[in-house]
């Protein structure tokens, strides 16, 4: 009131915004933009968004809102999606007010943030109350994904509800100009989580001696389970060879590459990554990524590491500190340190003490705990660096839940239950999808029962309900047995479908395009197992049209982890002696010629794995993909000429590339293996660009996309990608989903909505 009974009116205007806004410091930078064009009104979080009421002089209002978009802090993503002159009585001053948890939920569900610059100089500064406080955290940084309980983020709503703030803390978690204002996980020395290391009935609660005590076991060459963000990792000594290869032994991992966290050094924080690899700017750029991905680096010769960490590849998982107790702990030991999952092989990592100390207690000598609860795992992201960009193997831990926005809007909220191998879950409704950090194979009752959670919490999290759920085809996936046995209408949908549908998803496509979808397995239309097929057209109808010869893999599913079975397989199928003769090979010899379970397949993959099994690198397999990796790794000579392999056009008019010119290829005794191993690479580039000019003379098509794990092998993807773009065609590669089958829920999900 201006005094004269009616109210007095301010040039007052609303704001609306969405995007990444809650959870990242959003509300007190509105707040100091305001107060610094000395501007009144209020801000608010709604479920899921921000609602603003501005009033002051028109020039100031306009400057207002162009700020509020261009000077947002790093980790948010406004997007300005309402703006109205309004009538409002004028207020006296500018405030943040209580959260308005009503509403339309249109909820983002932060991921987990990287400990910031800010934060990680406050803990190594001797005069700030933080120092060396493993939970340092602000507005810009710290767990959120995995301490949710329920929307909207705030403090109660989160694991941290069980820590009351102290009256510092409380002084800047209420400041709306302090860099702490309402950072929900806010904490410190006297009010926040502390460390516990565990050595069996001892116990250490003391911070500094919990940390120097696991310090001094990792020199000593020991393996400890630390709790970090979103689960423990086992950790030991990179460059102790008895400490990595007893971790092998004990974890029953005896191949498959361990990750390695190294210090941050040096000014752009990657000396130590330099020490060990030759990363290239895009590596650099990915490893210092505020998602802080594992990234896979090409490593140099005699860098001083236990040469068991990833034997027989050249290429290393790296990745920085990004808790601040990672920090604590690199900063200590002052080298690379092995930080793999703490789980059980193909489970999601573990996120509870009780649980790591009964089912890891045989796997580490020594536990450090924290009292921070875990509400739901999420393992660490993976990254390789293809033809120049970042491509996601795993999403986890500073990247999912991930969210894209569909093209069309769905009819009604839907659940995709994906694969079953580096299985994740999605959600879509509306315009918009979102998918679940990676779970695992569903094979353990674990896998199945945190495959449920993820399920059930991204439902209540987002505040909505599946009316339908989307499954693979295949008739014995967990996944798919899962999605039948609910109470709700299903579809189901070819899995090399769902893998063309997550390409052309990703890229928003409005046009027909032909996806190349290679990989190792997956249940095709006819009930062979595909893996080698091109599709033309769009979600929802797809058109097989190129194909390989099929060949009849002795042993069916076991073809997967026995690379050996798919080079006899092509072996007999050519009247070629074997090479190689392990145990129980006669009995699938007359299997393979009785034809009792030997199941069809097209699959690129198992080339790949027979290539590996012919040259002598890899007959039986420890973990998914070690025949391909091993033979990338040993594959020398860029640029090789090589022929495509011949076509034919089978029964049912789908053009196909027969392989039995790789057996040639991978036996010439004239060249060495990495020499045949590079031709075996080049002929199946040349083949699919041949391919694709082929489908081209027929359907005027001139967009390709490649899915499937095929595709994470980065020499075969570069040289593919340069061949076909010479040919004049637009390549599609993944950037935001895995072209492996952590992609197929999205796929899921976008081959619903065409339909
Ligand atoms: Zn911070
Ligand atoms: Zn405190």
């Amino acid at each position: 009131m201006c005094g004269s009974g009616t109210p007095c009116l301010g040039n007052s205007r609303k704001l609306l915004v969405t995007g990444q806004v809650q959870g990242v410091g959003f509300r007190p930078f509105v707040y100091r933009l305001a107060i610094d064009l000395g501007l009144t009104g209020w801000v608010r979080n709604t479920a899921g968004r921000v609602e603003i009421l501005i009033q002051g002089e028109s020039d100031r209002l306009r400057d207002f809102v162009s700020r509020l978009i261009a000077q947002a802090p790093p980790l948010a993503m406004p997007h300005l999606s309402g703006a109205s002159d309004v009538t409002h009585e004028k207020l006296g001053k500018f405030v943040i007010a209580d959260s308005d948890s009503m509403g339309e939920r249109n909820v983002r569900v932060p991921p987990d943030y990287f400990a910031c610059e800010q934060c990680q100089l406050e803990m190594r500064d001797p005069r700030d109350r933080r120092y060396r406080y493993p939970f340092i955290n602000c507005t810009q940084c710290g767990p959120r994904y995995t301490i949710i309980d329920r929307l909207p983020y705030d403090r109660p709503n989160t694991s941290m509800s069980d820590f009351p703030l102290c009256p510092q803390c409380e002084m800047e978690y209420t400041d709306p100009l302090n860099r702490r204002f309402h950072a929900e996980p806010v904490a410190c020395p006297v009010c926040g989580p502390s460390l516990r290391f565990k050595h069996g009935q001892t116990e250490v609660n003391e911070g500094e001696t919990a940390l120097a005590q696991t310090i001094s076991i990792l020199r000593s060459g020991g393996t400890v389970a630390v709790r970090g963000i979103g689960g423990y990792h086992l950790m030991c000594d990179a460059a102790n060879e008895t400490a990595v290869t007893r971790l092998r032994e004990r974890k029953h991992r005896p191949h498959k590459p361990l990750a390695v966290m190294l210090p941050q050094r040096g000014a752009d924080d990657c000396d130590a990554v330099r020490w060990i690899a030759a990363p290239s700017d895009s590596e650099l750029a990915l490893l210092r990524d505020p998602r802080r991905p594992i990234v896979l680096c090409r490593v140099r010769p005699h860098n001083g590491l236990a040469t068991s960490i990833a034997p027989g590849l050249q290429e290393l998982g790296l990745f920085l500190p990004y808790s601040p107790l990672h920090h604590l702990i690199l900063d200590a030991f002052g080298g690379p340190l092995v930080a793999t999952s703490g789980n059980i092989s193909g489970e999601p990592v573990l996120t509870d003490a009780d649980h790591v100390e009964q089912r890891l207690g045989a796997v580490a000598d020594r536990f450090l705990h924290h009292n921070r609860p875990i509400r739901r795992p999420a393992d660490d992201s993976v990254y390789r660096v293809i033809a120049d960009h970042g491509r996601p193997l795993r999403i986890g831990r500073g990247v999912a839940p991930l969210e894209l926005q569909l093209s069309t809007d769905l009819p009604e909220p839907i659940l995709a239950v994906g694969a079953h191998m580096k299985n994740t879950i999605a959600l879509g409704w509306r315009d918009r999808a979102v998918i679940s950090p990676h779970i695992g194979e569903l094979d353990s009752p674990r896998s199945l029962a945190v495959f449920a959670q993820v399920i059930e919490d991204l439902q209540r999290l987002y505040g909505i309900r599946a009316e339908h759920v989307v499954c693979d085809a295949h008739p014995n996936y967990a996944s798919s047995k899962w999605a039948r046995s609910q109470s709700l209408p299903v579809t189901e949908v070819y899995h090399h479908h769902a893998h063309a549908s997550a390409v052309f998803g990703e890229f928003n496509l409005q046009q027909d395009v032909l996806v190349f979808t290679w990989d190792g397995t997956g249940y095709g239309e006819d009930g062979s197992i595909w893996g080698g097929e091109g599709f033309l057209g769009r979600p929802g109808s797809w058109r097989r049209v190129t194909s390989f010869r099929p060949f009849r893999l002795p042993g069916g599913d076991k073809a997967g982890q026995e690379p050996w079975r798919s080079a006899v397989a092509l072996c007999w199928e050519m009247g070629r002696d074997t090479t190689y003769s392990p145990d129980g090979i006669e009995l699938a010899f007359q299997a393979w010629q009785r034809d009792i379970n030997c199941a069809a397949s097209t699959a690129v993959g198992r080339l790949f794995d027979a290539a590996a099994s012919l040259l002598g690198l890899c007959q039986y397999a420890s973990f998914e993909g070690q025949g391909p990796m091993m033979l990338e790794a040993v594959a020398n000579k860029r640029g090789l000429q090589a022929p495509p392999l011949p076509f034919f056009v089978n029964e049912a008019g789908v053009l196909c590339a027969d392989w039995g010119a790789l057996l040639t290829v991978l036996s010439d005794e004239k060249a060495d293996v990495a020499e045949r191993a590079a031709r075996f690479h080049a002929v199946l580039a040349q083949t699919l660009c041949t391919l694709a000019t082929r489908i081209r003379e027929q359907s005027a098509v001139t967009v390709i996309g490649l899915s499937g794990g095929v595709f994470q092998n980065r020499r075969l993807t570069e040289t593919v990608n340069r061949l076909l773009q010479a040919e004049g065609f637009t390549v599609l590669i993944p950037t935001h989903i895995p072209c492996n089958d952590a992609g197929i829920s999205y796929g899921q999900i976008i081959d619903f909505a065409y339909r």
